[in-house]
């Protein structure tokens, strides 16, 4: 069983008004939670990191719950393709700083709530100084240097880490702390994937429920810590399969060898993590795309503007043709290319196109490796086409 990990005396402190007491009663008749247990969630103190698609729901419901003190950390401003899943920020807040957003919503959830702003981004030179305010981290990151930082800095700060990921339909969570006997990050990951490797929302998408369901997930282990019941994550690493709907489980241990919570640890402050998880790989991608003729926007729209004769390719799949498209463009998806290579005539100029750049610079170097020498990658790709250029063309 689980022991609270809030300090009794700063719990036995907290006492609630007639309101409070009204307002969660449906715990006060638990036996697992009681007025005992409201006392913690009320004395607890979680920091919630990112307030987007994990973060969202992890708030709302720590705050719903009592939670008496939540922080978020983020820096990033409402987008509309965020309402998805991103449920602390409505249409209306399309512009505002995530943090504005959230704090409007949870006081209307539960104004009983402190709320601490964070507008940050979570980095080595401010994340112990903000975890140190804090019992509980929910990391409800989105890259892998934020996972790294956010585990370091809470096994030096013996607190436990609530970890979430979210990949289209597939999801995972656990609850990392060494001092608790549990793995951190690193012993479950040493070494971070190659940069670019492993795709995020933005270029694979995710099922908008699942983050609620993970989400939702971190704030039940959240509660089972704090209140002090139940068996946690410590240990677990739950996946769930929403296409299937299925859930596995996967034990983990923690590694003695750990450069950070091992028994001789190595790494005893934020590195670089930026760097740590890609910056080199990122450089000799960058020196593999130096040899890759590029174009910009600008440039592309002039010469069609002035009537010079190019082929036009889009790379995407055809279910992106179908939401955005350039006018002129012919489709061959990436996966196809090299099959129905010949559409692609070798002489005249050939841009190639896809939705950022990604995928359009792949598809050059594979027209290169089969001998084309006419073939240049739009930089930015249909993107920066409708941010720069026509803005008719929807964004995705
Ligand atoms: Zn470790």
């Amino acid at each position: 069983m689980t022991a609270s990990i809030i300090d009794p005396e700063r719990a036995a402190a907290i006492d609630f008004s007639n309101d409070e007491r009204a307002r969660y009663s449906r715990h006060l008749i638990m036996p697992e939670v009681t007025l005992a247990g409201q006392r913690r969630l009320k004395a607890a103190r979680v920091l919630c990191i990112g307030a987007g698609g994990l973060g969202s729901p992890s708030a709302l419901y720590l705050a719903a719950a009592g939670v008496g003190t939540l922080g978020l950390v983020d820096n990033d401003r409402v987008e509309l393709s965020n309402l998805q899943r991103q449920l602390l920020h409505g249409t209306s807040d399309v512009g505002r700083p995530k943090l504005e957003s959230a704090r409007d919503r949870l006081a209307a959830v539960n104004p009983n709530v402190q709320v601490q702003l964070h507008p940050a981004r979570f980095a080595s030179d401010n994340a112990q100084e903000i975890v140190a305010d804090y019992d509980i981290v929910v990391d409800g990151s989105d890259n892998f240097p934020t996972r790294y930082l956010s585990s370091d800095v809470c096994v030096w700060a013996r607190k436990p880490n609530i970890y979430g990921s979210v990949f289209r339909f597939d999801g995972q969570t656990t609850v990392f702390g060494p001092h608790l006997g549990g793995p951190c990050y690193r012993c479950l990951f040493p070494e971070p994937p190659p940069a670019g490797s492993v795709p995020n929302c933005a270029e694979a998408g995710v099922l908008g429920v699942l983050p609620g369901i993970i989400g939702t997930m971190q704030a039940i282990e959240a509660i089972k810590l704090i209140v002090g019941q139940g068996e946690t994550l410590l240990g677990r690493l739950l996946h769930f399969d929403a296409l299937k709907m299925k859930f596995r489980e996967f034990k983990l241990r923690r590694d003695p060898e750990c450069p950070v919570c091992g028994d001789h640890p190595s790494i005893m402050e934020p590195i670089d993590y930026e760097f740590f998880c890609g910056s080199h790989a990122a450089d000799e991608a960058q020196d593999e795309a130096d040899t890759i003729p590029e174009i910009s926007v600008t440039e592309l729209k002039s010469r069609m503007d002035a009537g010079e004769p190019l082929t036009l390719i889009d790379v995407r799949e055809d279910y992106e043709y179908e939401i955005a498209r350039i006018d002129g463009a012919h489709l061959l998806p990436l996966g196809q290319l090299r099959d129905r290579m010949e559409e692609i005539p070798r002489n005249g100029d050939v841009v190639i196109h896809c939705h950022s750049g990604m995928r359009s610079a792949h598809a050059v170097q594979l027209l290169q490796q089969a001998g084309y020498r006419n073939a240049a990658n739009l930089i930015g790709g249909i993107d920066a086409w409708s941010r720069e250029i026509d803005p008719t063309v929807p964004r995705y």
